[in-house]
């Protein structure tokens, strides 16, 4: 028997430990496996080139959970250690700088752990003692126990052991008494080590007998050994990739499609990413690209690996090259990371061009799912957006698809305004703004579909890259004036008839959380008699306020619309006589009453026009005064008279609520009121 002490060079290695990697004591399982899993792979190198004659066919990790001793045996059949080395990899760790280290990364454990080669160490974590018993596959190699109770102390002594190899017992302490549950074990065994490349076994494989689940005779193996990606892309059909995905996820829906990625220089990287299919925003965030390092698992959390637009996918990369025990600061700086996340861009957006290209119809099918990864792409990543511009599809009322150039081709002729701008013509609503879209269409124009998350932004995007090009929802102004081709034509009413009219409209429409302009326009007499458009502007600082805080000014503002009186229309050439009729006997007297009082106002403007405030006679400010609550008065009184006429007219009214039907604005009682005039005015 020996005794001896471990080389650490600080006396604190186990307190260190403990204090700093408490929280993450799940990995220590991974490590044991992982050693056991080197271990296995060694003597298959070394059985391959003759220096070791045993069989190596079967070489398999038995995990093993016994309550009663409190134990956690991790055994595999691979090389084993012989005195010396125990001696040497476990018991002289180095440990240079330990401590300036650890205050350096204490909030980034797996950096700690990995760069002293902690692994085993780890097992620490949850044991009060841990015991090495290792035979060497070298010929005549006596076995050896190691055993250390948490000190630096330890004992080393010769053993029995029939079979090559390493059994590591833990001896889980108290509160940790949960890594002897096999729910638990399974748990990280699946969490970990679900694609290492040699068997680990695990309990019995169950089956269902007289109404509870009984062992079987068979060995319950927890991993896949060569899953998907690490196989030759030639070998596989599109089964294995689906199968594969969901071994990954199980619950999830078919993913849209895959990318196998395959990279063995200037880098080594495999991988296959999947463009899931998402009903929902929670479906996002559930399922993670997972990163391993040969085989192993490492994290699912990949951001700095792998450019931010694409942590949306699933799949698996595995790369020894990525140095994953740094933190992740480092991570985003280092040249190597920078090249993989690079090529990842680019093999994703060449095999998006490959299935383009190949089968434009199946990606078609899969764009609306496709879309908002790729929009989400083109915002957040120039290169990638530059890539990705050939491929990025419009889809327009119809459900027909256009790249971004098929799209310019096709409107051009029809949408170019008198400045040369194409104006790109979109509804986010296909139903709601019919009406918009089928007289846009009845003009020759054509309309797209813009309902995605992203669309808003992705519009702003476009037309910062192309000065010449212009987005309008389809409501945004009237038909003729979306695409202005030449100066629009004014009304021919008098200024007074417009403001009589605006009066007689103003007064009927809605007034909560909404404001309304009314203008007059000279649209021909085909179009509408009357229209509510909505300013492109104001609707899109609006909905972008409400994902960007900023611009909650915005976002607390009613709804702004137009009102739009067509003067050429048949109704409302009507609507004026009427009015004039019915008013002008009342209306006249109160207009030449207001203009009276306005000239005597300018009267005294006039005199005053080159006095100071305060050399003014009180007894003009008195008149000036007295003059504006009569105008003000005489205007109120106008104002309801016309209110009274709108009010009595149905043919106001019935035109309103049907512009605000058409906007699907009307609700509730309003359109209740609406159907009921229908009836009357039908009858
Ligand atoms: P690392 O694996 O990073 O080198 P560890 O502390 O986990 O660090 O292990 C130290 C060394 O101990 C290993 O490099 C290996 O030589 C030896 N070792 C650990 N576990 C085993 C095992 N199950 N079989 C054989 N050798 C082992």
């Amino acid at each position: 028997m020996s005794k001896g002490k471990i080389g650490v060079s600080t006396q604190d290695l186990f307190p260190i430990i403990k204090k700093f990697l408490y929280s993450d004591h799940d990995i220590f399982l991974r490590e044991i496996v992982s050693n056991a899993v080197d271990a296995t792979q060694k003597l298959k190198v070394l059985a391959s080139s003759s220096e070791y004659k045993g069989d190596v066919a079967n070489l398999k990790i038995r995990v093993k959970a016994d309550k009663k001793a409190g134990t956690l045996t991790v055994s595999d059949n691979g090389i084993g250690m012989t005195r010396e080395e125990v001696e040497k990899y476990i018991n002289q760790i180095a440990f240079s700088g330990a401590e300036e280290f650890m205050e350096k990364y204490k909030d980034d454990k797996a950096a700690i752990i990995g760069h002293f080669g902690l692994g085993f160490y780890s097992s620490f974590m949850v044991s009060d003692k841990v015991e090495i018993i290792t035979k060497s596959y070298k010929d005549g190699a006596q076995a050896v126990k190691w055993s250390c109770t948490g000190s630096p102390e330890y004992i080393l002594d010769d053993t029995d052991k029939a079979e090559v190899g390493t059994d590591i017992v833990m001896y889980i302490n108290k509160e940790e008494k949960d890594f002897l549950e096999d729910s638990k074990i399974k748990a990280l065994l699946e969490k970990y080590c679900k694609f290492l490349p040699v068997e680990i076994i695990f309990g019995k494989k169950q089956e269902w007998k007289d109404g509870k689940y009984v062992d079987t005779e068979e060995d319950n193996v927890i991993n896949d050994i060569n899953p998907a990606w690490t196989r030759k892309p030639s070998d596989l059909k599109e089964e294995d990739y689906l199968k594969f995905y969901r071994q990954l996820y199980p619950m999830s829906q078919e993913p849209l499609f895959h990318i196998h990625l395959n990279v063995d220089y200037p880098f080594n990287l495999t991988g296959i990413l999947y463009f899931p299919k998402i009903d929902n925003k929670f479906e996002i965030q559930k399922n993670k690209i997972q990163l391993y390092s040969n085989q192993v698992y490492v994290t699912d959390s990949v951001e700095g690996i792998v450019p931010e637009y694409l942590t949306l996918l699933h799949g698996v990369i595995d790369s020894p090259d990525i140095p994953l025990n740094v933190s992740r600061s480092y991570l985003q700086s280092d040249r190597n990371v920078k090249k993989i996340s690079n090529h990842i861009t680019k093999k994703v957006a060449d095999s998006l061009n490959d299935i383009f290209t190949k089968n434009r119809e199946e990606y078609e099918k899969k764009w609306d799912d496709l879309k908002i990864f790729i929009q989400y792409g083109m915002l957040t990543d120039e290169k990638f957006a530059e890539r990705a511009e050939k491929i990025f599809l419009f889809k327009n009322t119809e459900g027909k698809y256009f790249t971004i150039e098929e799209y310019d081709n096709l409107i051009k002729s029809e949408q170019t305004d008198k400045d040369k701008n194409i104006v790109t013509l979109y509804a986010t609503d296909k139903d709601e703004q019919y009406t918009y879209i089928d007289s846009a269409r009845a003009k020759g124009y054509d309309v797209l579909i813009m309902d995605g998350q992203l669309d808003t932004h992705f519009i702003n995007y476009m037309e910062q890259k192309k000065s010449d090009h212009r987005y309008l929802r389809v409501d945004a102004d009237v038909v003729d004036k979306l695409i202005q081709k030449e100066d629009a034509r004014k009304s021919d009413w008098s200024e007074v008839e417009q403001e009589e009219l605006r009066t007689v409209f103003s007064s009927q429409l809605p007034k909560d959380n909404a404001m309304f302009m009314v203008n007059f326009e000279s649209l021909g007499e085909n179009s509408e008699p009357l229209l509510i458009t909505r300013s492109e502007f104001m609707r899109r600082m609006k909905e972008m306020s409400q994902t960007n805080p900023g611009m909650a000014f915005y976002g607390a503002m009613g709804d702004n619309y137009n009102l739009v009186v067509n003067t050429d229309h048949r109704l409302m050439k009507r609507l004026l006589e009427d009015e004039k009729k019915k008013m002008s006997d009342v209306i006249a007297p109160i207009n030449f009453e207001i203009k009276e009082l306005s000239a005597k106002k300018t009267e005294i403007n006039t005199l005053n026009k080159d006095k100071k405030d305060d050399e003014i006679p009180q007894v003009d400010k008195d008149r000036l005064n007295e003059y504006d609550n009569k105008i003000s008065e005489m205007e109120k009184q106008k104002e309801d008279l016309l209110a009274g006429y709108a009010l009595k007219n149905p043919i106001v009214n019935q035109l309103i609520d049907l512009a605000l039907l058409a906007n699907g604005l009307l609700k509730g009682e309003s359109l209740n009121k609406f159907v009921k005039r229908s009836v009357e005015l039908i009858n």
